[in-house]
């Protein structure tokens, strides 16, 4: 069943990822040579609970941690460690899961530590720029497979691959709710999107082939040539006046980030920058 939600709820869910969002930024700057990626865990969930949050991912599933740290060929769902030292060159994902008054919040970022190799930073900008144009088809009347052509397309094009075994999700009382939103597809076909739905939009991309192994610690997703991978996630509501992107944080920073009025923007021109 998937759940629409009131104006008041969305409120509530953009309370909630703003959480997400300010400690993703201020994880971003603490992404540095030397810093472990359980350093990293554990401020991210100090911060959630200072601002009244609860990490979601802790104990779901049985999943150890706050945060999602996935380094270089890991695509998702790596488990912090005291021992995993980050390094210059690295690539890090970071995805963070928050509840907040009885409503989720999800968003994932990925950052690369200098020096970055070009083409790293073409992977990482390729993967955020998909997740804007899926962004822009989150309007009424659209459909979900919109919204999958727009990141395959865009990946594709730039000669990367879309991971197929992790898909969105609806967001809302539960951290996964009905509608899957697969990064692959076709336009004009598909669940049609209405007011109130909430999406959790979220490419993976690998450089080389889209193949994924799990380790063996049967969390940690990786590319199976091992090549570096990106992952970018907003939480997204469908309104009236076009996509909100109750995850971006408030203030432009980088080149990771959709402006918090981008609501307004994407609803007046339909373009995101
Ligand atoms: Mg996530
Ligand atoms: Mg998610």
């Amino acid at each position: 069943m998937i759940v629409c939600k009131s104006q008041a709820e969305l409120e509530v869910m953009h309370r909630a990822n703003q959480v997400v969002a300010r400690v993703l930024t201020e994880l971003v700057d603490k992404v540095q040579p030397g810093v472990t990626t359980g350093d990293l865990d554990r401020y991210a969930e100090a911060r959630v609970r200072e601002m009244g949050g609860k990490p979601a991912f802790k104990g779901y599933r049985g999943f150890p941690a706050s945060l999602c740290t996935s380094l270089n060929e890991e695509i998702v769902h790596g488990i912090p460690s005291n021992k995993r030292h980050i390094a210059p060159g690295d690539v890090v994902s970071m995805d963070l899961g928050v509840l907040l008054e009885g409503f989720y919040g999800d968003s994932a970022r990925t950052v690369a530590v200098p020096p970055v190799e070009p083409e790293v930073a073409r992977l990482l900008r390729v993967t955020e720029e998909s997740l804007q144009r899926a962004i822009e088809q989150c309007r009424v009347g659209n459909r979900v497979g919109d919204i999958s052509h727009a990141v395959q397309s865009h990946v594709e094009q730039a000669g990367f691959s879309i991971v197929r075994e992790f898909v969105g999700h609806g967001i809302g009382r539960e951290l996964h709710e009905d509608l899957q939103i697969p990064n692959f597809g076709s336009p004009g076909v598909g669940t049609r999107l209405r007011t109130g739905m909430v999406l959790a939009i979220e490419p993976m991309v690998n450089m080389g082939d889209y193949e994924v192994e799990i380790l063996e610690d049967r969390w940690t997703a990786v590319a199976k040539d091992r090549r570096p991978s990106a992952h970018f996630e907003h939480s997204v509501a469908v309104t009236d006046e076009g996509p909100w992107v109750l995850s971006a944080p408030a203030a432009r920073r980088g080149a990771t980030v959709v402006a918090d009025d981008a609501r307004r923007a994407v609803g007046a021109s339909g373009s995101l920058s």
